[in-house]
């Protein structure tokens, strides 16, 4: 498993407004898909291309167009949803596909209680949503049902992660193994507190996007 911690000004300050406790849902909801937006740039900087040639009003050109199979995003319920507006906006031809995990609060073990995923994704590029890698068990939950299906690659895009999640998932998802997993995030933070938050962190990510239903 490969980490990439987006080191890019723009990055890191929308990431600090998302931390602030005064940030209202308004403001967080938009800085989530800015965000997700940069992060998604770096994210899809190894998706396969195909050449093809256009003509300009002038000539022809050469490029490339996206390979096909087009890409599935898989934003996790509830939180992911928030980030998928910034995803799509870099790659409005995916499919999407959805995964609900409930994280117990006492365990911290998520359980699976939505899953709407193709049943197949052969040789498909895979890019799953979810804002805070904490433990990793709800994220290995989601790498391994696409893994189950096909999938060639998973990229995780993460708004923050925690270095306890970051060594589950390296164990769960040896390197040069298939599918190839990477996680994309705007930083490290320092580690989890006893009820799983990532400390510094930024809170619950789905109540401040969403509130707290
Ligand atoms: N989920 C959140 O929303 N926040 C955390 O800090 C950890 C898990």
């Amino acid at each position: 498993m490969r980490t990439l911690v987006i080191d890019h000004p723009l990055v890191t300050h929308k990431l600090t407004a998302l931390r602030d406790s005064a940030t209202d849902t308004a403001t967080f909801r938009s800085l989530t898909a800015e965000l997700v937006t940069l992060l998604a740039y770096e994210a899809t900087r190894e998706m396969r291309v195909q050449p093809c040639s256009v003509e300009t009003p002038v000539a022809t050109a050469r490029g490339v167009k996206l390979a096909r199979p087009v890409p599935l995003i898989v934003p996790v319920l509830r939180a992911g949803i928030g980030m998928l507006d910034g995803m799509t906006r870099l790659l409005p031809m995916a499919d999407v596909g959805f995964v609900g995990l409930a994280r117990d609060e006492e365990s911290l073990v998520a359980s699976t209680y939505a899953n709407r995923l193709p049943t197949e994704l052969a040789g498909r590029e895979t890019f799953v949503l979810d804002p805070m890698l904490a433990t990793g068990g709800t994220l290995a939950t989601v790498i391994s049902m696409l893994a189950a299906r096909g999938a060639a690659s998973v990229t995780a895009i993460c708004l923050l992660a925690a270095p306890e999640g970051l060594s589950h998932l390296e164990k769960a998802f040896a390197d040069g193994a298939e599918p190839q997993v990477r996680v994309v995030t705007a930083a490290v933070d320092e580690r989890l507190n006893d009820r799983g938050y990532i400390v510094p962190g930024l809170g619950d990510a789905g109540d401040r996007l969403f509130g707290q239903i």
